[in-house]
């Protein structure tokens, strides 16, 4: 088994290939039908993935599977926003909030500084005397508790400077305000590129892979049992520790939940965490039709409202309110959109309305339950349930703090294997002995132990020497130092070293965004697109660069006034894990939510490119096209009807390519 070369120019700043194309899929499940890894991860939004990397970078041996997409579920259909959450420090959150602005700082300055870039938004206040002094302090904390430079600081405006920022907002709906910052990103692209990070760390990668079951041994979850959507085949992966980040599907009521063969019972993966999901509507409208040249957060009865800058678009969000149906499709209703339009129109001068709306999505929080009451109340701090041996499950948390919620992840998994290890042999047990022998015998191609984990450490120098983005040698030195001597022996699991790993596309970006009139010039692009690309894909633009200049009819754009380009799809396909033609116009590109149609005029092109990368037939292609078309007309159809039950039959109407839940039929076999 050798592991796929990264095709076209190479991963940019990553220790080894990155690349998720079909070569890595299916060298990665080759290694999930032979190995036993010391971690297998299932879920591929933000927490796994930032598990999968967390636990590659200490130079454990990983698996990873996500029955849909990456950043299919919640992960995608976030504000976008990483931020401390002022909303917390009124709750007097103070511990949640620093955290959070910690994550934030350490992503805009060294681990993201490609994807994540500080957003302004301007507070209007309502209350003449005591709001300023109040919010005034507030800002001050946050300020401070961020981090000198991170982000610049809160500025007090009165009304007039106020309207000057912002002259679409109403002069007669507030009296003033405060303008402060945090800090945006594009969601589910971070977390394909954290899934690309955790590969070129030696992580066994692949979606469209759905668990439906536990493994059990010796009263030991030992891996899970599991089927290729893609091709229909079942598949046991085995591993010396699962971990659950299956957000809101987490002990959820469908029967995927429920533990499979081997000794056990039946019952609910999530053990004893219960999830209630939250669902959060956003709309999306173009930037000409809010004059601002900053981002609005307002009150709510019992939340705030952010008006959030998005490219060429504005993002109005959310809700916030119980979904007790399909977690696979949460859907807006028209109360959800009525709502929103409600909220911000209070604050506009001339109002928005239905005509306005380009897109609309909807993602369910996977909060803690903790009793009855509103979503709005319930905690956003992560819970990791460990009290079934060889098993740790997570729940909770935010898109900001995936980082903590994955090293504690990691930490209870290697708990668990450190105790494992006493029990059998009255010593601590090597966490990756036997996968690291595995890896050598197979050439040293993982990162599953002693050869892997020295690579890794050599790759982290190389990452830090290229992108100066501050990592601390000594610790990624000691790391990979503790891996070799692992590869013989006992040996304990190192602690997590993730706040040092660039992110792919992140070592080299700086240099790049200096030179972007060069790049531009070069490539012939025009200096607006290399800059929007250098914004998504970081040093990797030089991947793309290279793609046009060997092709050059794809520095075409594939669809209207957003730009995406036709190398993008390609990029999507070959690079990025993308399989599904909705994978690229709702996660990899945005057209889904940034088009009046959907995607629906860009899909027929898309899916002809991807079938050039994939191998579809025309077949294929076209049924890929007529899936999407129904998926629109159900989710459209769904934000006509009044409620959330009316919605969700709306919405089940357009069944998934291929059930989510129990088997597929034979008739949809894709590939
Ligand atoms: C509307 C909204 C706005 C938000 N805004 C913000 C924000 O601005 N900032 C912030 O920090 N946080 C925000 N959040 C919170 C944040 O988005 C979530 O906490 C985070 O994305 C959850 O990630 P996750 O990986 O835990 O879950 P998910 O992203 O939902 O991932 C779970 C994955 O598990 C997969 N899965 C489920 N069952 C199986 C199975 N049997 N086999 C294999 N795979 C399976 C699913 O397909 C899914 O991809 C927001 C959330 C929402 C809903």
């Amino acid at each position: 088994m050798t592991r796929p070369a990264d095709p076209g120019a190479g991963a940019a700043a990553a220790p080894g290939p990155s690349a998720l194309g079909p070569s890595h899929r299916a060298w990665s499940r080759q290694r999930m039908a032979a190995e036993v890894f010391d971690i297998v991860v299932v879920g591929g939004g933000v927490t796994g993935t930032g598990a999968a990397l967390d636990a590659a970078t200490r130079g454990l041996s990983v698996a990873l599977i996500e029955a849909c997409d990456y950043a299919a579920g919640a992960s995608s259909k976030s504000s976008k926003l990483i931020h401390g959450g002022l909303r917390y420090l009124e709750m007097l959150d103070f511990g949640l909030v620093r955290e959070a602005l910690r994550e934030r700082r350490l992503l805009l300055t060294t681990l993201a500084p490609h994807l994540v870039r500080p957003v302004p938004f301007l507070w209007p206040l309502t209350h003449r005397w005591w709001e300023r002094p109040y919010l005034g302090a507030g800002l001050l904390l946050y300020d401070t508790m961020g981090g000198r430079k991170a982000v610049p600081r809160a500025r007090h405006f009165s009304r007039t400077g106020a309207l000057r920022l912002a002259p679409a907002l109403n002069p007669d709906a507030f009296v003033g305000a405060v303008q402060f910052y945090d800090a945006g990103e594009d969601d589910a692209r971070m977390v394909a590129v954290l899934a690309r990070t955790a590969a070129a760390y030696g992580a066994a990668l692949a979606t469209n892979v759905r668990m439906d079951g536990l493994l059990s041994e010796g009263g030991r979850v030992a891996g899970v049992r599991a089927r290729d959507l893609l091709d229909g085949s079942g598949l046991v992966i085995r591993g010396r520790h699962v971990v659950l980040a299956t957000g809101a599907w987490t002990g959820d009521r469908t029967g995927a939940g429920t533990e499979s063969a081997g000794e056990g019972g039946s019952g609910p993966l999530g053990g004893r965490l219960r999830v209630r999901p939250s669902k959060g509507v956003h709309i999306v409208v173009p930037r000409d039709r809010i004059r601002m040249d900053t981002g609005l957060l307002t009150r709510t009865e019992k939340s705030v409202l952010f008006v959030i800058p998005w490219g060429e678009h504005w993002l109005i969000g959310d809700t916030d309110t119980e979904w007790p149906f399909d977690p696979g499709h949460p859907a807006a209703s028209r109360a959800d959109i009525d709502y929103l339009l409600a909220k911000v129109n209070r604050m506009l001068r001339d109002p928005l309305d239905a005509g306005d709306i380009e897109g609309v999505f909807a993602g369910l929080r996977p909060l803690v339950a903790s009793g009855g009451g509103d979503t709005t109340r319930l905690s956003r701090e992560h819970t990791i349930d460990s009290s079934r041996p060889g098993l740790s499950v997570i729940a909770g948390g935010k898109f900001t703090t995936y980082r903590v919620m994955a090293r504690d992840l990691i930490d209870a998994a290697s708990r668990d294997l450190a105790a494992a290890g006493d029990r059998a042999d009255g010593r601590p047990r090597a966490a990756s002995g036997t996968a690291a022998g595995r890896a050598g015998a197979d050439g040293g191609t993982g990162a599953g132990g002693g050869t892997g984990a020295a690579r890794t450490g050599a790759g982290a120098d190389r990452t830090e020497a290229d992108g100066g983005m501050g990592a601390d040698r000594t610790g990624a030195g000691g790391g990979a130092g503790a891996g070799v001597a692992g590869a013989g022996g006992p040996r304990a699991v190192p602690p997590s070293r993730t706040h040092q790993v660039p992110l792919v596309g992140a070592a080299g970006y700086a240099q790049r965004w200096d030179s972007r009139e060069r790049l531009a010039s070069a490539s012939g692009l025009p200096a607006g697109q290399v800059e929007r690309l250098l914004g998504r894909y970081g040093s990797c633009i030089d991947d793309l660069l290279a793609l046009i200049a060997g092709r050059p009819e794809l520095a075409q754009p594939v669809s209207g006034p957003s730009g995406y380009l036709a190398a993008e799809v390609v990029y999507a396909c070959t690079h990025e894990g993308a399989v599904r033609l909705d994978d690229v116009l709702a996660r990899r590109t945005r057209i889904a939510i940034e088009s009046r149609d959907r995607g629906l005029a860009a899909a027929p092109r898309v899916a002809a490119l991807m079938a050039a990368e994939l191998g579809w037939d025309g077949e294929r292609a076209s049924r890929e096209v007529a899936q999407y078309a129904r998926a629109v007309a159900a989710d459209l159809a769904a934000q006509g009807e009044p409620d959330d039950m009316l919605a969700s039959q709306a919405r089940a109407k357009a069944p998934d390519p291929v059930p989510f839940y129990g088997e597929r039929p034979p008739e949809s076999r894709l590939s």
